[in-house]
C-alpha cells in the first residue's frame, strides 16, 4: 500500500489543467458540466494531483444488453448502464432511470453527482447511477417488469446492500424498486430488503421517502430565503416539472406559505398570478396524466415559466433547463435545483453575474438520498421509524448541510455550487487519504 501524498508541490491540479486543455466545453453535455465544476473546486481546495486523477474516473462502468419478449412475442433488446463513480465512503448509491435519451456520458455525470451529493449531506455512501435506454410510455406493465428484472439480473454481481443500492429516478418508482428487490432476492434465496431504497413501505420502504426530495427542496428554499432576509409568506415561486420532485415541492412550499404561481410538465405550463392550488393540480394530473387543460390557470410555455417575475424558481425536471441561451431571462432571486444538472456551466456564469442565489442540485435535491440512507439503516436494523421521526431527521440533515455549504461559500467567497463541490471533494479526499491506494 502506498499513501496518497498530501503535499504534492511538484504537480498541482492547476498544472494538470493548464497542460490538459482539451477542446472547448460542450455546455450541454452533463459529464463535461460536472467535470468543469469539479475541476474548479478541485483547484480551489488544492486537491492532491494523484487524487484528482482518481476522482476524475468512475470506478466501474457497466454496459449490458437487456433482451425481453414484447407482448406480441417479438424479442427486443435494450441497452442498460450502471456506473459506480466512487465507493470510498461506503456502498455505491444512486437511482435507475428509464428514458429514450439515456447515454453513458449522462449516467457517468449522474453517478459522480451522487458521490458529491452523498458527501455534501454526509451520508456514508458513494455515488452510482443506472439507466436503460427505452421509452417507458411505449412499454406495457408486463414489458416494463421484464426490462426491470432482466436489467437487475444482468447486474447481480454489482448490486447488494453493501455494494450498490439503486433507488427511483426519472420514470422509475416504488413499483420498479419492488421488482428489483424481488429479482435480487430470488437469486439470493431470501428477502434482501436493503438492496434498493424507495420501495413500497410494506416491504421495507421508509415513511417519508416518496416526499423526501421535494421536502428537501422546501427546506433548502426556506433556509435560503431566511438567509437572504426575504419573506416566506406570499413569496412567488414557479416550478418546472410536476413529477415526484416538482409536485411535492409545490405542495410543501405552498404549505410553508409561499404562493406557487406556475408549474409545468412535458405538456407545457400553467400560470395563475393569484396562486395555483397544488393539490387540485396534482389531482388533475392523476386523472388526466398531464397538466394540459387544467381549468383554473392560463396556459404558458416552458420558456415563459422560466422567465416569470417570481422570487423563487425550482427547475425540477431534467438536465439543461437553464443554459447560456436563456439564463439572462431568469428574474427569480433564488433558484432551487430540484433536478440533477438543470443549469449548464454557461448558465452558472450568467446567473452569478446577475446575483441569483443558486441552491445547487447536489444540496437542493439531496433529500431523496438522505431518506434513502434512513431507509437502508431501517432495513439493516429491521426497526422502522414513524413519518414524523423521518421528517424531523431530514429537516436536521438538510438544514445542517445548507449551513455547512453556506459557511464554505462565505469563507471562500465562492457561490453555493462551488462551495458544495469544495466541501464534498474534501470529504471524499480525506477518506482516500486515510485509506491510501491499494496496489
Ligand atoms: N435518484 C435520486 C437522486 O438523484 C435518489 C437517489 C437515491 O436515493 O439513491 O438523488
Amino acid at each position: 500500500m502506498s499513501d496518497i501524498k498530501t503535499d504534492n508541490r511538484i504537480e498541482t491540479v492547476s498544472k494538470i489543467l493548464g497542460r490538459e486543455k482539451g477542446p472547448p466545453l460542450d455546455d450541454e453535455n452533463p459529464f463535461e458540466a460536472m467535470m468543469a465544476r469539479f475541476d474548479r473546486a478541485a483547484e480551489l481546495v488544492n486537491l492532491d494531483a494523484g487524487l484528482y486523477r482518481v476522482l476524475r474516473q468512475p470506478e466501474k462502468q457497466i454496459i449490458i444488453s437487456v433482451p425481453i419478449h414484447r407482448d406480441n412475442g417479438d424479442v427486443d433488446v435494450f441497452t442498460g448502464y450502471r456506473v459506480l463513480h466512487n465507493t470510498s465512503r461506503g456502498p455505491a448509491k444512486g437511482g435507475i432511470r428509464f428514458a429514450k435519451n439515456v447515454t453513458l456520458d449522462e449516467v457517468k455525470a449522474l453517478a459522480a453527482w451522487m458521490t458529491w451529493k452523498c458527501a455534501v449531506v454526509n451520508v456514508p455512501f458513494g455515488g452510482a447511477k443506472g439507466g436503460v435506454v427505452c421509452d417507458p410510455d411505449n412499454l406495457s406493465m408486463g414489458e416494463l417488469e421484464r426490462v426491470t428484472r432482466r436489467y437487475t439480473s444482468g447486474l447481480l454481481d454489482t448490486l447488494g446492500p453493501d455494494s450498490d443500492i439503486p433507488a427511483p429516478d426519472v420514470n422509475t418508482n416504488e413499483r420498479v424498486m419492488a421488482w428489483v428487490m424481488d429479482t435480487y432476492s430470488m437469486h439470493k434465496g431470501y428477502a434482501v430488503t436493503g438492496v434498493v431504497t424507495g420501495k413500497p413501505i410494506e416491504m421495507g420502504g421508509s415513511h417519508g421517502r416518496r416526499d423526501a426530495t421535494g421536502r428537501g427542496c422546501m427546506i433548502a428554499t426556506r433556509e435560503a430565503l431566511t438567509h437572504l432576509g426575504l419573506p416566506i409568506r406570499g413569496t412567488k415561486v414557479a416550478i418546472q416539472g410536476f413529477g415526484n420532485v416538482g409536485s411535492v415541492a409545490a405542495r410543501l412550499l405552498e404549505e410553508l406559505g409561499l404562493t406557487v404561481v406556475a408549474v409545468s410538465d412535458v405538456s407545457g405550463g400553467i400560470y395563475n398570478p393569484n396562486g395555483i392550488f397544488c393539490g387540485d393540480a396534482a389531482e388533475w394530473v392523476v386523472k388526466n396524466k398531464y397538466l394540459e387543460g387544467y381549468p383554473s390557470a392560463e396556459k404558458i410555455t416552458e420558456a415563459e415559466l422560466l422567465a416569470l417575475d417570481v422570487d423563487v424558481l425550482v427547475p425540477a425536471a431534467v438536465e439543461n433547463a437553464i443554459t447560456g441561451k436563456n439564463a439572462h431571462t431568469v428574474k427569480a432571486k433564488v433558484i432551487c435545483e430540484g433536478a440533477n444538472g438543470p443549469s449548464t456551466v454557461k448558465a452558472d456564469e450568467i446567473l452569478e453575474d446577475m446575483g441569483v442565489f443558486v441552491i445547487p442540485d447536489i444540496l437542493a435535491n439531496a433529500g431523496g438520498v438522505t431518506v434513502s440512507y434512513f431507509e437502508w439503516v431501517q432495513d439493516r436494523l429491521g426497526y422502522f421509524w414513524d413519518e414524523e421521526t423521518v421528517n424531523e431527521r431530514l429537516n436536521d440533515v438538510t438544514t445542517r448541510s445548507f449551513h455547512d455549504v453556506l459557511k464554505v461559500s462565505q469563507d471562500n467567497s465562492v457561490n453555493m455550487r462551488t462551495a458544495a463541490y469544495m466541501l464534498s471533494i474534501e470529504r471524499v479526499a480525506s477518506v482516500h487519504q486515510l485509506r491510501g491506494v491499494y496496489a
